[in-house]
């Protein structure tokens, strides 16, 4: 590599997948190889505590001339991987991929391709989605909740494998947003985004590191993060109910200086109680995710320390 911006920079967060790293290399360096442009890609060890970093080291020792490693103190999540390795790439189209392979390297040819048309954000939408049901179904659930919140339009949120124009990099590395979600967070800053579709393939080593809790707070940060929709439904729910609670009061008092004191239909009014401390329960909860958002983002800790940084003098800029 000389002097000058790489054409293309592949940012790659791992999160122990030794088992899956060696097919990786085997598979990936060729794919960039044959585009006959000129490259890097940046591993982020996400604070690794299997053999990663060193099989990284290696591949590092490989091929120095294109390659970068970066390596967290400890794991802080994919997304925040992912912004570590964009304010260390210097490409000026930057693609982001999976370490696990379910996303073919192969198909970053088609990103680039179509970044080539003019677009400066390319997503994806996989095609015959290889994963497990529960979790194809409840995406494409948070999908359209995602959809009908925020002002973002993209059919598949969950395919990592996209394109992004420098522009776009330089403003996700400008903003302090924190627990954030890389695509939605681009798509912000996009002109000409378009999507295409590519293929997925199932993971064939090592275990999925989302758990079922990690996904369900992805997706809250997807929503709070994005859009204050649900605060506002909140208020207007709110409104709506104490209207109707001063009519039924107000009906209450009616009853009790007409007909008396009553105590039949105690159980109806139990239900009616627990239905609205529900819906109180459920707005606090929501408050407390903005709120806890903000909490965060005052306190401006650095997002992630970077432990090493492995790359020959060339690749200095
Ligand atoms: N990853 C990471 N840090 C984490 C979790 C995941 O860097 O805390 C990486 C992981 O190594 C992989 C990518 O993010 O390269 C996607 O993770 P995974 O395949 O487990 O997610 P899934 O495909 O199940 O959504
Ligand atoms: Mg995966």
């Amino acid at each position: 590599m000389n002097n000058t911006m790489p054409e293309l920079s592949v940012v790659i967060p791992v999160y122990n997948e030794a088992d899956g790293l060696e097919s990786l290399f085997e598979r990936l360096y060729p794919s960039l190889d044959a585009l006959n442009r000129t490259y890097e890609i940046i591993f982020i060890s996400d604070g690794c505590t299997d053999t990663s970093p060193s099989m990284l080291k290696n591949q590092f020792l490989l091929r120095p001339d294109v390659t970068r490693v970066i390596l967290l103190n400890g794991n802080h999540g994919q997304h925040m991987a992912i912004l570590a390795g964009f304010s260390y790439c210097h490409g000026r189209k930057i693609v982001t991929l999976d370490a696990d392979l379910q996303n073919p390297p192969e198909e970053i040819q088609k990103l680039i391709q179509k970044m080539d048309e003019g677009h400066d954000y390319v997503g994806t939408i996989r095609r015959n989605r290889q994963d497990k049901s529960w979790r194809r179904i409840a995406s494409r659930l948070m999908n359209r909740m995602r959809e009908r919140l925020t002002k973002i339009h993209m059919t598949d949120q969950g395919c990592m494998l996209r394109a992004y124009d420098r522009a776009i990099i330089d403003a996700i590395n400008q903003s302090s947003e924190i627990n954030t979600f890389i695509p939605a967070l681009a798509y912000t800053y996009a002109h000409t985004p378009t999507e295409i579709e590519v293929e997925h393939e199932s993971r064939i080593k090592g275990e999925s590191k989302y758990s079922l809790y990690k996904l369900i707070r992805l997706n809250f940060d997807l929503v709070t993060g994005f859009s204050v929709v649900p605060l506002q439904l909140f208020s207007f729910a709110g409104i709506l109910i104490s209207i109707f609670s001063a009519v039924f009061v107000l009906y209450l008092i009616w009853r009790r200086i007409f007909i008396g004191p009553e105590v039949q239909g105690v159980f109806t009014l139990f239900a009616i109680a627990f239905f609205l401390i529900g819906i109180m329960l459920f707005g606090i909860g929501l408050l407390g995710e903005y709120i806890g958002r903000i909490y965060q983002q005052v306190r401006g800790r650095p997002k992630f320390v970077i432990q090493a940084i492995l790359e020959s003098k060339k690749n200095e800029t």
